[in-house]
């Protein structure tokens, strides 16, 4: 099980130590459950100094799939090591959406993120079109495989991979549990197909709106692996309800 926060475009320096001192805080001894947060790249830093000597681990939301150079503006995999990251956020829809980010991208950055020893959180989801289509299948088919094409692994904790179904990111609308839980199936069948029994134990997070609300119905779902949790990262309390909801539900399986 493992509860990451994406706290986006939000937070400053200052704001930042505050709330990873609090979430710290909140969330005390995760027990069984992984607990990780993913502020700016500004913060990075400050946070991880914050994060020592908790068990909360450290993530970014973004990086380039190149070791260095010119490349103006952007962050290099050795960098977010350097600052204490253990995660990245890769092919966030938000990303994909304003940013013109592609499957392809996505592929060379996850490759790039492992050759570097980080765990990439790779986005997954369908908007809303085209679920209304029935065609949500068939395209996180084509985006795990595509982001995972030529991937290889070690072992089952070196990926994350979060189904995001774009529709319900920041709108306040979650999947059902059945919903979730129907397509974490799937995408941990195309993992199997790709990685065999190693796909038992590779993390799948859904995200979008998760919320003390409705955290303990989705991740009691049998292949809800945790969660990656938009809004409701941004405030301890509710971040910490999440993380205790993510520990019953290892208490109850
Ligand atoms: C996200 O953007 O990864 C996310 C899940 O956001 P929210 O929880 O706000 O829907």
């Amino acid at each position: 099980m493992l509860i990451a926060g994406n706290w986006k475009m939000n937070t400053t320096l200052d704001t930042a130590r505050t709330l990873a001192n609090e979430v710290v805080a909140a969330v005390g001894d995760p027990g069984a459950v992984q607990v990780a947060m993913c502020p700016p790249f500004v913060s990075l830093d400050a946070v991880f100094n914050t994060l020592r000597g908790s068990s909360v681990k450290l993530g970014a939301q973004n990086m380039h799939d190149v070791d260095g150079g010119a490349y103006t503006g952007e962050i290099a995999a050795s960098m977010l090591r350097s600052v204490g990251c253990d995660y990245v956020i890769l092919g966030h829809s938000e990303r994909r959406q304003y940013f013109g980010e592609t499957d392809a991208g996505v592929n060379r950055k996850v490759q790039q993120a492992l050759k570097h020893g980080l765990i990439p959180i790779v986005c997954v989801g369908e908007v809303l079109d085209e679920r209304r289509a029935g065609k949500e299948q068939a395209v996180v088919k084509t985006q795990v495989e595509k982001a995972l094409q030529d991937v290889t692994l070690a072992n089952a904790a070196q990926l994350v991979i979060a189904y995001e179904p774009v529709w319900a990111i920041g709108t306040g609308e979650t999947a059902t549990p059945e919903q979730a839980q129907e397509m974490h199936a799937f995408i941990r069948s195309l993992l199997t197909a790709q990685y065999g029994a190693m796909a038992a134990d590779i993390h799948i997070l859904y995200g979008g709106s998760m919320k003390p609300g409705n955290a303990a119905d989705l991740l009691s779902q049998t292949d809800v692996d945790g969660g990656l949790i938009g809004g409701a990262s941004l405030k301890a309390p509710d971040f910490a309800a999440i993380v205790t909801a993510g520990q019953n539900a290892v208490a109850g399986a």
